[in-house]
């Protein structure tokens, strides 16, 4: 077999390779390597890869198997997978860089918690993926290094503002990968390139290491191409830790068994799916966007799910509440960055040199028009003469969102909707910043809430994919993973695959 070939496994796959003993982590690891080699000269997923340091995890990945046969010693089912982790991430000894000028060139003297859990589980990193600056975005045109493509057409967003993550699991880059949502990040990125992204319930996943945007809404979580392997990153990732306050203590685990048991019975007749009335279509949706939602309901209804329409009227006041709070956060967590501690230091060209002249040069140089855009707000909306007005108002906002899923959970077991009401954009569609949040209508409610969220391919439209979004009561995320099974199993026996089969072939260098 070729070692392109190899990429094209899924993880499960590739796990199930690894241990029949019919490949190494080495050789898997290299696949992944000269994949990228090959082709993120145009999709440009990646902002750093470390080949060395890669393969160096992969023959320790070997070894750990080689040991555990002998001894019997159980290894974590993706031991010896690759992975490509969201440069929002800290990862030890490997330059982070959020992708800020701010940042750039800085070096981790830790692991967050999360890749702590990916290295005790020996999946090999291949690098770290681009996004918008700081995650503030959904395109990934508002990186400080150059934008990523998107696989189904490389003149379009992958989606943000973990683009990179979703374009590299969409371009057999990386099996699976990490990223971030604060406001729809991994979902939405995920629906725009036809992978599957999943925001799991706050909480579930540490953000000890994950460089703050939102703190109240940063949900980093697993992509991959299909279910299960989402939920299997899912089970590495999720733990309890002591480092993040805000940690759950029974983190929602054990998502691979429930996507194998819900793939193989179809069944999901006790389960009563409620139609988001409120972002069921309308102005700013797609024809093609909304049809394909509607045949993927039929589908649930012949698995034998109850379909009827729940409304949440607040969600209506949604994106202005977040995009209020969002910056708010975002004001206060970015004001670390101060020329002193990290990254960048630019000393100002005349007058004096101060702690503040030093400050402002550097904040002026370091970030990006997006960053500068949002600290301006935040700053403004957490003043004294208007934080009640707009600070205190959206944050009622939010209670009230939140009591909208609470009365909705009394009707339904789940909550469906398109992820976007849109398909992947034309690079520099959206220059206006309000352009840009509107998209953001459908996956920012889940956030407001705490609640999980999965996105999952339903379809085309015009020849780009569309996603699926479902969201579950808090901890309850077993539902997301056993919908999400049943309904990729029903359309994948329609497209004959997986819908990424049908993507252009990319150039390969
Ligand atoms: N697109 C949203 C924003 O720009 C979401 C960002 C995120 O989830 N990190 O804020």
């Amino acid at each position: 077999m070729t070692a392109d070939a190899l990429t094209r496994f899924t993880a499960a796959e590739q796990a199930a390779a690894l241990a029949a003993g019919e490949i190494s982590s080495r050789e898997l690891t290299q696949a992944h390597l000269e994949r990228i080699a090959a082709v993120d000269g145009a999709v440009h997923a990646f902002l750093d890869v470390d080949a060395a340091k890669a393969l160096a995890d992969a023959d320790e990945a070997d070894s750990r198997r080689r040991s555990s046969d002998e001894s019997g010693e159980p290894l974590g089912e993706l031991a010896g997978v690759p992975v490509a982790v969201k440069d929002l991430i800290v990862t030890h000894g490997q330059v982070t860089t959020a992708a800020s000028r701010i940042l750039e060139g800085w070096v981790p003297p830790y692991d967050a918690t999360l890749v702590a859990n990916l290295r005790a589980a020996h999946l090999p990193i291949l690098g770290k993926t681009n996004l918008d600056e700081f995650a503030m975005g959904g395109s990934t045109e508002h990186s400080a290094f150059g934008r990523t493509a998107n696989p189904w057409d490389l003149g379009r967003i992958p989606g943000g503002s973990s683009g990179g993550s979703a374009a590299a699991v969409g371009s057999f880059e990386a099996p699976v990968a990490v990223g971030t949502d604060t406001g729809g990040s991994i979902r939405q990125p995920a629906a725009v390139t036809g992978t599957v992204g999943v925001k799991p319930t706050y909480g579930t996943v540490s953000r000890f290491g994950v460089i703050a945007m939102a703190s109240s809404l940063d949900t980093p979580g697993p992509m991959g191409r299909t279910v299960l392997d989402a939920a299997l990153l899912h089970d590495v990732i999720a733990s309890h830790d002591p480092l993040d306050s805000t940690s759950l203590v029974d983190a929602p685990r054990g998502m691979a068994d429930v996507v194998r048991e819900a793939r193989a019975g179809r069944d999901l007749t006790d389960l009563r799916v409620g139609v988001i009335a409120e972002l069921d279509g309308g102005e700013g949706y797609h024809a093609g966007v909304v049809d394909s939602f509607h045949s993927a309901l039929e589908l649930l209804e012949q698995a034998g799910a109850r379909v009827e329409t729940v409304s949440l009227p607040h969600l209506e006041y949604a994106l202005d509440a977040y995009y209020l709070i969002m910056p708010a956060e975002a004001s206060s967590n970015l004001a670390r960055y101060d020329g002193m501690r990290y990254g960048l230091r630019v000393e100002p060209e005349t007058g004096p040199i101060t702690a503040e002249t030093v400050m402002a040069a550097t904040r002026g140089a370091g970030f990006g028009d997006e960053v500068k855009r949002r600290i301006i707000l935040g700053t403004h909306v957490l003043s004294a003469g208007y934080y009640d007005a707009y600070y205190g108002s959206a944050q009622k906002v939010r209670t009230l969102i939140q009591r909208d899923f609470t009365s909705a959970w009394r009707r339904a077991d789940v909550l469906v909707s398109p992820t976007a009401p849109v398909t992947a954009y034309r690079f520099g569609e959206k220059d206006d910043p309000l352009a840009m949040y509107k998209v953001d209508v459908t996956t920012i409610p889940a956030n407001l809430a705490g609640v999980p969220g999965i996105s999952l391919p339903s379809g085309l439209s015009d020849g780009l994919p569309v996603g699926f979004q479902v969201l579950a009561p808090q901890r309850a995320d077993e539902r997301l993973y056993r919908l999400g099974a049943v309904l990729e199993a029903a359309l994948e026996e329609g497209w004959g695959g997986h819908l990424l089969d049908r993507a252009p072939e990319l150039e390969v260098k």
